[in-house]
């Protein structure tokens, strides 16, 4: 049964934000997404397995670097704390998504820029691509409780102006963090962000992690408590580009966006909140969909420091 409330909250929110009208999607992104500059859609899953969607949310969108958090997830379970600890730090940078930056030990800043994103790929067990991203998608589909994969379209456009990726995994294998091929680590974190989903399906995504790493409508744990703990951290501190600091004090969930205009919002225990809309502002996040989370922190009271 639909909530009727979660339904109006959200009607309400998606409304107010469709008067927006600035910011634009991103341009190498225009040939693939150009239909969809006006595209906006809402969706909440809560950790009962509700699930409502608003405007545009049964339409297919790349995850983009909203996908950084599920791989750091992967690659925790996969491999363990202290190794992905040993390979990828937990501190803002404060720095743009593709900057170079690393530790002096040569470890990316945290697994939500692209460095460390693209070392959490680099973490991911498998002795091929396709191994590799077989785990991946069938882990993401986990989570979303249905199957994703690879939008070949975006694919495209990505590896057209994958030059500041190649330099970041050329960076971290001189600094020796590689056991293959940079190149493959690229392809492999392309791809990963190719990964088509519904904005229902991502507030589902969500949903899991809300719920420790059960999967809130079909049951099945996905994650343990304990990984999940770490990647909502991180995106607590780091998910929103250089802009998480403002996130933190304005919305005060943990989340992560990406060039697609997604957005993903996490309230522990509570509910996993989606967005999208692809124009975009200076920091690269959905400004529709900033403005759309910040509705909804206030309405549902969701900031996670609030005094309660
Ligand atoms: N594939 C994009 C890149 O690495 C993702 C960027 C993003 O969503 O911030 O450039």
């Amino acid at each position: 049964m639909i909530d009727q409330r979660l339904q109006d909250d959200l009607t309400v929110a998606l409304e107010e934000a469709r008067d927006i009208g600035w910011g634009e999607p991103a341009d190498y992104l225009r040939d693939v997404q150009g239909r969809d500059n006006n595209a906006l859609a809402a969706a909440v899953c809560t950790t009962e397995g509700e699930v409502v969607g608003v405007g545009d949310h049964d339409r297919l969108l790349a995850l983009q670097s909203v996908s950084k958090a599920f791989t750091y997830a992967v690659a925790l379970q996969e491999c363990g704390l202290d190794r992905v600890l040993a390979y990828i730090g937990v501190e803002p940078s404060g720095e743009a998504f593709n900057e170079l930056s690393q530790h002096a030990d040569g470890r990316p800043f945290n697994p939500l820029i692209n460095a460390g994103a693209l070392m959490a790929q680099a973490l991911v067990p498998g002795e091929t691509l396709e191994e590799r991203e077989a785990l991946l998608l069938e882990r993401y589909s986990a989570l979303a409780g249905g199957r994703l994969e690879v939008g070949e379209e975006v694919l495209a456009a990505e590896q057209v102006r994958a030059d500041r990726n190649f330099a970041l995994a050329h960076m971290l294998a001189s600094s020796g963090m590689l056991t293959y091929d940079p190149h493959e680590v690229v392809q492999g974190y392309l791809r990963q962000c190719s990964v088509e989903v519904t904005t229902t399906q991502l507030a589902v995504m969500g949903a899991t992690f809300a719920r420790g790493g059960r999967n809130p409508v079909t049951g099945e744990r996905v994650f343990d408590e304990r990984v999940v703990q770490q990647t909502l951290s991180v995106m607590l501190t780091c998910g929103m580009y250089d802009a998480s600091g403002s996130w933190v004090t304005q919305i005060g969930i943990p989340a992560k966006s990406g060039v697609s205009g997604a957005m993903l919002g996490v309230v522990p225990g509570a509910l996993g909140l989606a967005s999208w809309s692809p124009r975009l502002d200076t920091h690269g996040n959905s400004i529709r969909g900033l403005d759309l989370f910040r509705r909804l922190s206030d309405r549902w009271d969701l900031h996670v420091l609030r005094h309660r």
